[in-house]
This record gives C-alpha cells, structure tokens and sequence, in this order.
C-alpha cells in the first residue's frame, strides 16, 4: 500500500472591525433590523459611487506588517464578475493581480495545536507561508425559510480581508493551529474579532492526496461550510481518509467543492469545477490605483507586540515556563492583567502570581462561563491575597478558599480572611506554649523522634495543628519541634 502525502492551503475571510462599510458610509452593525443598514451604493442600485474606506486599508495594512508581508507601493481593486443573488451588482470589488499585502506567514504557536496533539508537535515553531492579503466587499445575508429565502443587506459592502496561505500545511492539526495562531493575532491588532463560531472569521479548506515520489499535487478539492475551528479539523480527517480510499480504489479524484455537515461527520459532493472559474476580472473604473506609502508609515506605529513575543519576553524577564508564558501571552487582557499583577507587588515571584492567574483565575473564570473583563477580583487585589500566603499569614489551601470568596463577592482577601477568622497563630510564644503542653504529654513519642524517627515528628506538628483548630502557622510549629526534640 503506497503512503500518501497531505497538502493544505486555507482561505480566510476576516471580517474588519472598522464602523462603517467598505464603500459607503453604511454602518457596520451586525444585529441591527434587516436591511436598514444600506444605501445606493452597497444596493448596488445604477450610478452610485464607491468611496474607499481608509480605515479598512489601514487594518489590513497593519495585519500584513504583523505577518511580515510586503505591502507594494501601488495596488489597485478590481471587478470580480459572477451572478449570486446575495450580490446586487453582480460583481464583488476585489483586489486580482495587486493586492494590499504579499507573502509573509503566520507562526504557529504550540498552544495553538489541539490539547491532545501538543505533546506531538510535527515541526515545532513552523511558519506557515502566506499568498497575499486583499481587501474586499462582502455579500448580502440570505436566510433559507421552508418555501422563501429572505435577504439582509445589512452586510452587503461590509469589509472583508482575505487572507489565502500556500499549500503549505501537513496535517489537520496545523490547519487547526493556524487558524488558531492567526485568530489570536488579528485579535492582537485589534483588526478583527475573528470568532469563527459568530461567521467573524470564515475559512475555505483546499486539501490534496498523493502518493508518496508523485511531484505535482492531487486534484484540489475544497470544503465549505465550516463553521468552527474543530470543525475544521474534523473535516480534514474526513476527507483525508475519504481521499485515499478513493484512490486505493482505483478512482481518480476530480477537482471539486465539497460540503462539510458537521452532526453527520462528513463531506457531501455540492459541484465539480472542471476548469477554474472565469471571474473575468478587470480594473474598476470608479476606483483609482492607490498609493500606500503614507499609510504604511501611519500604520507601522501601531503594530502591537505579538503573542510570540510577548510569550519570550515573560519568560526571559519573568522567568515563567514556556507553557505559562505561552497561556499568558494567548489574549492581550490575559497579559495585561498578569503584568499589572507584578507591578503591584514587585517583591513577589513572578511564578507565584503567574500560577494563582493561570490555575486559579482561569479556572474560575472558565466555571463561572465569566471573562476576564467581568472579573471582580483585580489585579492588585489577586498580588495582595498572593503576597499574604507567601508570609506565611495564611496556608495556600486557606488561600484558595479566600480566592473562591474573592470571586463571589468581591472583596478583598484581608477582609475574607479577618472574617472567616483564617489568620495563622504566627506569634511564637502562644505556639510554644501549645508544643511544650504536648510534648509533656507524650514522652513516649518523644523518646521515638529522639531515635531519630522522623515520621514521630510529623505526628507532633499534626497534633499542634489540631491542638490550634489548624490555625498555627505549620512552618513555625515545625521550625518549635525542631529546636526542641532535635536541636
Ligand atoms: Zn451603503
Ligand atoms: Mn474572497
């Protein structure tokens, strides 16, 4: 049986977070009442104007710049021609031949891989290459009812980024790693909320099989619908396994778009393309070429410190693991909550407070279905409850109780912790006094740590521990028994 070789470009369609539409001046207003949104311009009614939307170019600059693109000096929009009833002018404004941005490649972080595959990571810190970046217009929405589609074209003319990769990803895992990598940045730059699950960000899947020593690639099969990162690699197994079935078969596979149905688990047939299409591009004559070098001189201030660079910078100025860093790094609030966090209690590990946000704060975000802008607990608040267990006023077990009630109510630890009556017995004189009435009690057990049985000295601390209703400070009471049984 031949072995067969994997290959995936991705199509992603990013919605813009600018306001207004991409040629007029509609509100971008998703959720607004059907088609009140609109003008003689994204109606595509004869005569009216398109007017670029500056803010759309500048986002889409800045997204190239963040993935290392080249931005030409020059690039122009063109009229892509084809009939679909959710575009009223039969044409789509595109860029064909000069987009915005060129090549560059979006790193795939190792966080960004499915949980069960980050242990087994093909090819560590690889960069998947990128095509191009162009700028375009979106389509009105249809939604099918039983016997009638209705049509809002709230969203007709809306910006759209497309963003196309080389034939440059391996297996399921990385396309899911990708999309992953890339949503995370586009987030960073504040370009696009990307949520794959509220259609913010769309992705088109083209995946070739082909035996093992075959140069040219297998026929191009592209799968739609895909309404989710998971699903997306879902999708990719399917069709990889269905691909080399057919192939094993004896069939040959044709160039062809496939549906993805999610509950059934499987690709559907939807056409056959035996010839690309024929969009019979050309130069729209209402736009004129534009020139980008003020705009990327505007825009190059804006490029963010990145997810990865952010990810090295906490762990080369903080210390933190790769993994925690890389948690950390993941969403810019994360980061920022984290380092405002240190700044608050400077004397305090940085590891320390990274644990407490990653284990604790994350955790109970995540039970409480809360983000982290809903948060109650700030981040000065979470360095002072850190910075009293590290005093040794309260156990770390106490801690994770006063947490739980910071989240619930709100309050600050040391309220939490005078109420609840948490504070450890630290003062030496009142522990003394309660080691010296046991080990007076219990010679027996005396004379065992004193034949060097160091579990009888466990059992001393324990019986402290209970003599204080578990109040004492556990290292102090230990440092006692020492000095006395030992010392
Ligand atoms: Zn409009
Ligand atoms: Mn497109």
């Amino acid at each position: 049986m031949p072995e067969y070789i994997l290959t995936i470009g991705l199509e992603v369609h990013a919605q813009l977070t600018t306001r207004s539409k991409m040629f007029c001046a509609c509100a971008v207003e998703y959720g607004a009442q059907p088609n009140t949104r609109t003008c003689p311009t994204c109606l595509g009614l004869p005569g009216a104007l398109p007017v670029l939307n500056e803010g759309a170019i500048e986002k889409t600059v800045l997204t190239g710049l963040m993935l290392g693109c080249e931005i030409p000096p020059e690039v122009k929009w063109d009229r892509k021609n084809y009939f679909y009833p959710d575009m009223p002018k039969n044409y789509q404004i595109s860029q064909f031949d000069l987009p915005l941005c060129v090549g560059g490649g979006v790193p795939l972080y190792d966080l960004a891989y499915p949980k069960d595959a980050q242990k087994d990571i093909a090819q560590p810190g690889k960069v998947v290459k990128l095509t191009r970046i162009h700028l375009e217009e979106d389509v009105a929405k249809s939604t099918h009812h039983e016997k009638f589609t209705t049509i809002d074209f709230n969203r007709a003319g809306t910006p759209l980024m497309e963003i196309v990769s080389e034939p440059d990803i391996d297996s399921a895992e990385e396309a899911f790693a990708y999309l992953t990598s890339l949503r995370q940045i586009l987030v960073y730059g504040g370009v696009s909320d990307a949520d794959m699950e509220k259609g913010q960000m769309r992705c088109d899947v083209n995946i070739s099989v082909r035996p093992v020593g075959q140069a040219e690639l297998g026929a191009k099969i592209e799968l739609k619908n895909l309404n989710s990162i998971a699903a997306v690699r879902r999708a990719i197994h399917f069709e990889h396994a269905r691909q080399i079935e057919c192939l094993e078969r004896g069939e040959k596979l044709i160039q062809s778009t496939r549906r993805w149905d999610d509950d059934r688990g499987e690709t559907t047939l939807m056409r056959t393309k035996e010839d690309a299409h024929d969009y019979r591009y050309f130069p729209d004559p209402d736009l004129l070429p534009l020139h980008t070098a003020e705009i990327v001189e505007k825009v190059r201030g804006q490029v963010p410190e990145l997810p990865h660079q952010k990810r090295a910078r906490f762990e080369e100025a903080y210390g933190c693991s790769a993994y925690d860093a890389g948690v950390l790094a993941s969403e810019q609030a994360l980061a920022g909550y984290f380092e405002e966090a240190i700044a608050g209690a400077p004397e305090l590990p940085a590891k320390k407070i990274a644990n407490w946000v990653i284990n604790a704060l994350l955790g109970a975000l995540n039970d409480a279905g809360m983000s982290l802008a809903d948060c109650p607990v700030t981040p000065a608040a979470l360095a002072a409850l850190v910075g009293t267990i590290e005093s040794g006023k309260i156990s770390a077990n106490q801690g994770k109780d006063v947490f739980a009630e910071m989240m619930a109510s709100g309050r600050s630890a040391a309220e939490i912790i005078k109420e609840k009556g948490f504070e450890q017995v630290s003062d030496t004189g009142e522990l003394e006094a309660m080691v010296d009435e046991i080990i007076a009690g219990n010679p027996d057990r005396v004379a065992e740590v004193k034949s060097g049985n160091a579990k009888a000295l466990n059992w001393f601390t324990g019986q402290v521990m209970k003599a204080s209703k578990g109040k004492a400070n556990p290292k102090i009471v230990t440092e006692l028994l020492q000095g006395k049984l030992q010392g």
